[in-house]
């Protein structure tokens, strides 16, 4: 069996994401998030060949063994920089992202979107050096080329501004001994190794495979817990065993656990939660962003990766008696949406009266961001920032709690849990059911016919709509509580 980089990656992972890949890879779900870092990392490669001079480059072929022919022809033609250069020793393959020829050596780059080195890209380039030393190449430099997370954009992309090149020749010559210990491992994977928590899980591609198995008591659904890879890996596998052996549990992973093995009725705590919502002061502005970002910033004075708010949803409640009203806004990718965006915020949230978010860091962070780039509404702005109150704290604080919210307190789950009459809400959604589909669908507006786009921009408002009406109904179902 052939060994690539993203093979050995996939064992360095996780042992049994390796049997996956090999075996059933089919079982693997590149969601709409992974797919979005898997598109912006190929821009952010394109980018990089302006680093080098006129680059040849070694086109993509199924057949490996034609790469290989090619990198020879090209290195045989005097080529000093080549693109997607590529090796074969024995079973190990490897393809670096340039190959830079100098005299009686080379130095080698793979280019990254992240914004530092991370250790997966240490052991990625530690196999390549590997392949390529054994396969007989002489490599004086190791580098990565990663984003420049200080970069902001002024008139035109300057890819030595943009982009960070560290050596790290000296600890990739390190790794060499345990990329050894690790082919030999792998070459004795036979048989599926099975489920093992990592921390890693939620963003790897077999997660919804591998949960399957994972039972609803399992300690892997613990509230906020942080030690589950050390109990799991012990043998402790669910929340009775675990409330049998970690003293350190808190209040609210112990309600957790005896609300899960019985059926008791909602619990509040009236006092705490009372005082929690007199605080609130009317009128009451629900809020919501949807934002994208982009690793390669697309207008002036943006940095990498920044949050754009490009939707928001807003219901406004005057009083405990009235209707909530709504307003809401939706700009396109190609356009720049940072002033519009202020523009319906300080036209539409009143100068006095809480603004109710859930998950109070991400919007206070779009809200200090726009502040800080346009400091003529930063006062105005700051002001929201002040009055801004978190839904998600009495849940997360442990004023309240029933069976349903299992462990999570997102509002994806809240909202059914406390107000069960709309258990089936974002489900009955058309096209847009989360905030993974919301970036998706919001990025895919730029390559949409007329007739497509304007259906998007409909399931993308009722979305946004859902989840600031949900935030209202929370409310609502939290005064009757007290
Ligand atoms: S979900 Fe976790 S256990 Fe399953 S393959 Fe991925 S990393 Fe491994």
């Amino acid at each position: 069996m052939n060994i690539s980089k993203s093979l050995y990656l996939d064992y360095v992972n996780c042992r049994r994401k390796l049997f996956l890949s090999i075996f059933t890879p089919e079982k693997g779900i590149i969601d709409d998030s992974v797919q979005r870092r898997i598109d912006q990392g190929h821009l952010v490669g394109e980018l990089a060949y302006k680093l080098f001079e006129t680059p040849a480059k070694v086109s993509y072929n199924n057949d490996f063994e034609q790469m290989v022919k090619d990198t020879k022809d090209l290195i045989d033609k005097g080529k000093k920089i080549i693109a997607e250069a590529s090796f074969r020793y024995k079973n190990l393959l490897c393809s670096f992202d340039f190959l830079e020829i100098i005299d009686g050596g080379c130095n080698i780059y793979e280019v990254k979107s992240s914004t530092k080195v991370k250790d997966i890209h240490l052991h990625d380039l530690a196999f390549q050096y590997y392949v390529a030393k054994t396969y007989g190449l002489k490599i004086d430099q190791v580098n990565l080329i990663y984003v420049n997370n200080d970069f902001v954009l002024e008139d035109e992309i300057d890819p030595k501004d943009f982009f960070i090149i560290e050596d790290l020749t000296a600890k990739i010559i390190a790794m060499v001994d345990n990329v050894k210990k690790n082919l030999v491992e792998i070459s004795r994977l036979k048989k599926d190794p099975g489920f093992m928590y990592l921390s890693h899980c939620g963003e790897c591609e077999y997660h919804d495979h591998c949960y399957d198995e994972v039972p609803e008591d399992s300690l892997l659904y613990l509230y906020n817990y942080r030690r589950k890879a050390q109990y799991y890996s012990q043998g402790i596998r669910t929340l009775e065993e675990i409330a049998l052996h970690d003293p350190s549990l808190n209040e609210i992973q112990l309600r957790q656990i005896d609300y899960h093995y019985h059926d008791y009725a909602p619990y509040v705590n009236q006092v705490a939660l009372e005082n929690f919502l007199d605080k609130w002061v009317f009128p009451l502005h629900f809020l919501d962003f949807e934002t994208l970002d982009f690793v390669i910033p697309r207008f002036k004075g943006t940095h990498p990766n920044q949050r754009l708010p490009y939707q928001a949803s807003l219901h406004v409640l005057p009083s405990a008696k009235s209707k909530p009203v709504h307003y809401d806004i939706l700009l396109e990718p190609s356009e720049d949406p940072r002033e519009k965006m202020i523009a319906f915020l300080e036209t539409n949230i009143n100068n006095n009266g809480s603004v109710i978010v859930y998950n109070a860091a991400f919007e206070r962070s779009i809200l200090r961001e726009l502040a800080d780039q346009f400091p003529v509404h930063g006062i105005k702005l700051e002001k929201i920032i002040e009055r801004i109150v978190d839904l998600l704290d009495p849940f997360r604080q442990g004023m309240v709690y029933n069976k349903e919210m299992k462990g999570s307190f997102s509002i994806k789950r809240v909202y059914p849990a406390v107000c069960p009459e709309k258990a089936e809400a974002y489900h009955e959604l058309e096209a847009v059911h989360n905030g993974t589909e919301a970036m998706a669908a919001l990025e895919s507006l730029e390559n949409l016919n007329n007739e497509d786009r304007e259906k998007m921009k409909r399931n993308l408002r009722e979305y946004c709509k859902l989840d600031t009406l949900s935030m209202v109904e929370i409310y609502q179902r939290l005064t009757k509580m007290i």
